[in-house]
């Protein structure tokens, strides 16, 4: 799996064996650099004001994120679009309830400001030590139990993780412990236009993965083949996908899905919709 099929760029290759030719065109450079500037100095407080439908913020959002996204960030309670695509869906669909056990993986502030009231049983987990969360768990071999239908998580939320880990094994591990019918609500990042995944197992240091895969702990770029994997690990799959007016009013990012994979209730035949 070193090749990609999409992949018609040599990057790495280029960067190795031929001349860089920054210097020769320095004067250009810093002409677009000036230029450049300006406009980020003029849209990285916010370019349209939008709401914030976690906090009920209105105004201008700042841009957040390396490279940056403008209109990302709620000034009041720090939510990214993500999280606010979360947060609609939740709002809306009403889909936690009072008898609801959750586990949220790599908790983010804004994201359990909306789901811990709704829930009876809000629980966190994270890999690392430092942060202080009920679980402390590594989501490729999670130290608890199988989930019966008496015990096992009827929630899961895992954003931005996939990507970090092996995968397989991280969504094998959450179908392990989710109770029959339970759901495990997941976010990454996804090239709709790759039909594949790309990975890479020669790509391992931090600035090469920030080149391959976008930042310097990814370890693959998903492709649409992320649903397979999904259903791969026993999920039935439904999507929820940032579309307009959402995308406008609450500063989402188009197209960006949350993907709801269901372990199959006992006795149901395991069909997606
Ligand atoms: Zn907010």
């Amino acid at each position: 799996m070193t090749a990609h099929p999409e992949q018609t760029v040599e990057t790495a290759e280029m960067n190795d064996d031929a001349a860089d030719q920054t210097e020769a065109y320095r004067a250009k450079i810093d002409a677009h650099v000036a230029k450049q500037t300006r406009r980020f100095k003029r849209s990285v407080g916010g370019i349209t004001p939008r709401h914030c439908p976690i906090c009920d913020y209105r105004g201008l959002f700042p841009a957040y994120g390396d490279p940056p996204r403008f209109d990302a960030r709620c000034p009041s309670c720090s939510s990214l679009e993500r999280h606010r695509l979360v947060a609609l869906h939740v709002q809306r669909e009403a889909p936690f309830g009072p008898d609801d056990r959750l586990l949220h993986f790599s908790p983010e502030a804004s994201v359990t400001r909306v789901v811990q009231p709704v829930v009876g049983r809000y629980e966190t987990a994270d890999i690392s030590p430092r942060r202080s969360t009920d679980h402390k768990l590594d989501i490729t071999a999670i130290d608890l139990p199988d989930g019966t239908a008496e015990t096992g998580f009827d929630i899961i939320l895992c954003s931005q993780i996939l990507e970090h880990v092996d995968d397989a094994k991280a969504l094998s591990e959450m179908f392990r412990i989710l109770r029959p019918g339970g759901r495990a609500y997941l976010m990454t990042p996804v090239c709709e236009g790759w039909a594949e995944s790309y990975e890479n197992p020669e790509v391992t240091s931090g600035p090469d993965r920030r080149l391959h895969f976008g930042q310097a702990d990814h370890v693959r770029f998903y492709g649409r083949d992320i649903r397979d994997r999904i259903r791969a690990a026993g999920f039935a799959l439904r999507e929820v996908v940032a579309a307009e007016p959402d995308v406008r009013l609450h500063g989402l990012i188009r197209g960006e899905t949350l993907f709801i994979a269901t372990k199959p209730a006992e006795g149901d035949g395991g069909q997606g919709e």
